[in-house]
């Protein structure tokens, strides 16, 4: 196809070649009057190009675009590839937001993007319909204006979202939603709302079986228990030779007693759901009262065998269950006491990081294999099945710890080398600190 300036610059050679040969057969007159109108011709054939082409631009129909010819056949024949291509890029665009639109309803799960203010930017019918949502009209909106909940506010807002939150539907709480957020892009936020209301159900049936089960055995396990006490604090009542095994005896009853208190310890608290109730807990006496318990189960408080080191932020304070925590604290300390061999020490910490409180057990024990350590939170599950058992352990006590973290929307993390120790470290999100003002001696 020939340049455009080249055929505007054939047509004006042209005109001024036969205005030229009109100057010298007849007169200048005659070929400046030619050389006036051709160009006027010309100005006007543009100027019904530019109307037929502002025409078309107001109903810009593909099929209906104007055909030119000379400068303009190579402007439309231009313009009518790149609209066609534009046309062809606009099909793929909305053929791919079909795709996504159609992929996003078929996901069983609620989907919602929050902006960075975590008000609603978009969602998913299905969102839509778990969350009592409506996109037309709750678009822009905070979340928090719509749900609530407020331990779904403080999850929100805790920052820490590596377990999922459990949410009860507002409109019918047997319904119950797992929500899992997950940061991405300019820190917006992908909120994902599954419908856990059957798995619920099967878990709570298990969960029951397990409650039910324990409690059945407590009984009989007692009675058996009790039976055993009274004939060996009796008088030759068992003979010499039977000793060792009836000492055997005690022992196993003894420790199935414990982990019969364990699973029903474990199961209370995976079952309720209920938030625990947030009193203001004072950390400097509740850690005193866990050291105390330390130095006690470590051989009695004149003779510990172990260093128990205790450090606290005494300005810095909690809110959650007094109870709960108290067992997973001492669960953490009991655990670094009987992992950590005679004359070790055991460094109890409480202070604030990065705007987090964080509880922290150090011990210089035995240490564990970096392999384990996903697992460690696992029911039963022991790095060293025979130590566990010398020591009195039931392999729960994590699961319980863990448990406790979940419905504290806390976490725990673990550190550990083998032969130097271990540091279990609970890390509580920025809501559930409480400033304590102290009093400056003057
Ligand atoms: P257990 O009753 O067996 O101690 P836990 O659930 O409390 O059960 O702990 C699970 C396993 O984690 C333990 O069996 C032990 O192998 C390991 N473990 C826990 N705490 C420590 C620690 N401080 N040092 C070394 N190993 C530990």
């Amino acid at each position: 196809m020939p340049d455009i300036r080249l055929k505007a610059a054939s047509f004006g050679c042209t005109l001024s070649a036969i205005c030229l040969f009109l100057w010298l057969i007849s007169s200048a007159t005659v070929a400046l009057l030619v050389f006036s109108i051709g160009l006027l011709l010309y100005l006007v054939s543009h100027i019904s190009y530019l109307h037929k082409l502002h025409l078309w631009f107001k109903n810009p129909v593909l099929k209906e675009m104007p055909e030119g010819s000379g400068v303009w056949e190579d402007v439309l024949t231009s313009l009518l590839q790149y609209e066609r291509n534009n046309l062809s890029k606009e099909m793929q665009l909305s053929a791919a937001l079909e795709r996504f639109n159609l992929t996003a309803d078929a996901i069983p799960d609620g989907l919602v993007i929050l902006s960075p203010g975590n008000e609603i930017e978009w969602c998913t019918p299905r969102a839509e319909s778990q969350l009592g949502f409506n996109l037309s009209t709750d678009k822009n909106l905070p979340i928090v204006n719509l749900l609530r909940d407020s331990h779904f506010i403080a999850y929100l807002y805790s920052n820490a979202f590596g377990e999922p939150f459990k949410l009860k539907s507002w409109r019918d709480p047997d319904i119950i939603f797992e929500i899992q957020i997950i940061p991405f892009a300019n820190r917006q936020k992908l909120l994902i709302c599954r419908d856990m209301t059957q798995l619920e159900k099967v878990d709570a049936m298990r969960r029951d079986f397990i409650a039910n089960v324990s409690h059945e055995l407590r009984t009989p396990l007692t009675v058996v228990g009790g039976f055993l006490e009274t004939l060996s604090d009796m008088e030759g009542a068992v003979p010499k030779a039977l000793k060792t095994y009836f000492t055997m005896m005690e022992e196993q009853t003894d420790r199935m007693r414990r982990i019969i208190e364990d699973l029903l310890t474990l199961s209370s608290i995976e079952s309720n759901t209920e938030a625990p109730d947030d009193s203001k807990i004072d950390m400097a006496g509740l850690l005193k009262t866990v050291q105390k318990d330390a130095l006690g189960l470590s051989q009695g408080l004149k003779k510990a065998e172990h260093k128990i080191h205790l450090e606290v932020d005494p300005t810095l304070n909690l809110s959650g269950s007094r109870d709960e925590l108290l067992s997973a604290f001492s669960n953490l300390v009991s655990n670094a006491i009987r992992y950590t061999p005679k004359g070790g020490e055991i460094f109890i910490d409480w202070h604030i990081h990065h705007k987090q409180a964080i509880f922290s057990v150090r011990d210089t024990g035995i240490g564990i294999e970096q392999q384990h350590i996903d697992r460690l939170t696992e029911r039963f599950y022991r790095v060293d099945r025979s130590r566990s058992r010398e020591t009195g352990g039931t392999g729960l006590g994590l699961s319980i710890v863990k448990h406790i973290l979940i419905r504290h929307q806390a976490k725990l993390e673990i550190a550990s080398k083998i032969g130097v120790g271990s540091t279990f470290s609970i890390v509580f999100p920025k809501s559930r600190i409480i400033h304590k003002k102290v009093n400056m001696p003057a």
